[in-house]
């Protein structure tokens, strides 16, 4: 018996990275999975593929979030998958991962960049999460993955932490929300991940990599894997009493004023 058998999760941006681990996870512990992604189908019936080669069950689901009409077509995709399928209509767990991010400071932050990150990282989730009220069983789960930069400050992603800083606020009050019926809000706060979107400087720049390492009380980068652990606990029964909580998932990242070594 797996913690999540006979449920459904929906897990946005799981075509890679983080949601990719997150979506294997889920699955891993007997959930149906939506493999969301935005474009790249081939990532995600890659997912997909992994998924049912470990045995579980999961489906791809693309749609562009960021642009008019995205959440809509997102449920309306997914309630035709489910129908297909002939499993009953609703879900148990919604994670908001997908997000974009941005590249610069105050002063070099675009107002059509700024647009951009908030309309991926924070309307894209708080409408999504509108338009599943009616479809979120009693008792499940919405996981919203934040950052680490929400306690750190890191002036190069200004816009991209503040849409994170709102993911944060969206859960904790949602949570006060949902109670009633049994629903947990959480977000989960990942730092460095070794992932695309850090690609072309963590895995090309073995000093960098270092310097990313020393972040961590572990001394190392952190993989998907340890995000989707924290995020499986949430969405599982044993977590049904945790709440409006972000929960740090940086492996410790400045817990301390500096770096332990240098
Ligand atoms: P990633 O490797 O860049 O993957 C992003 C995923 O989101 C992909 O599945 C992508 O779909 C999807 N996506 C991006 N923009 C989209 C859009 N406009 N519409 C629909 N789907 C879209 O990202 P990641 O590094 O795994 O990050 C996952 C989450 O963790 C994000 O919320 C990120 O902010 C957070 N996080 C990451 C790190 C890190 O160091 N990596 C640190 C802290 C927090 P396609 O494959 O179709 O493009």
């Amino acid at each position: 018996m797996g913690a999540l058998d006979g449920k459904t999760s929906l897990v946005t941006g799981a075509s890679r990275g983080i949601g990719r681990a997150i979506a294997r996870r889920l699955a891993a512990d007997g959930s149906l999975v939506a493999v969301h992604y935005g474009t790249n189908a081939t990532a995600a019936d890659e997912t997909v593929g992994l998924i049912r080669a470990a045995g579980g069950e999961a489906f791809p689901l693309g749609a562009e979030l960021g642009v008019p009409g995205d959440v809509e077509r997102l449920w309306d995709a997914f309630d035709d998958a489910l129908a297909a399928r002939g499993v009953p209509l609703g879900v148990d767990v919604v994670v908001n991962n997908a997000a974009i991010g941005s590249s610069g400071p105050l002063t070099k932050t675009t107002a059509e960049e700024f647009d951009r990150v908030f309309a991926v990282n924070v309307k894209a989730p708080f409408f999504l999460v509108q338009q599943a009220l009616d479809r979120i069983r009693d008792g499940g789960r919405i996981i919203n993955v934040s950052s680490g930069v929400t306690r750190i400050a890191l002036p190069e992603t200004l816009a991209y932490s503040m849409s994170k800083g709102a993911l944060n606020t969206f859960s904790f009050t949602l949570a006060h929300e949902l109670g009633v019926r049994g629903i947990t809000v959480n977000a989960v706060a990942p730092g460095i991940v070794d992932t695309d979107v850090n690609a072309d400087w963590l895995r090309a720049d073995p000093a960098a990599r270092a310097h990313a390492a020393s972040y961590s009380v572990f001394e190392r980068v952190g993989e998907p894997e340890d995000v989707a652990e924290v995020v499986a606990f949430l969405a599982s029964p044993a977590a049904g009493w945790v709440t409006g909580q972000v929960v740090d998932a940086t492996g410790g990242s400045h817990l301390g004023a500096a770096p332990l070594r240098s």
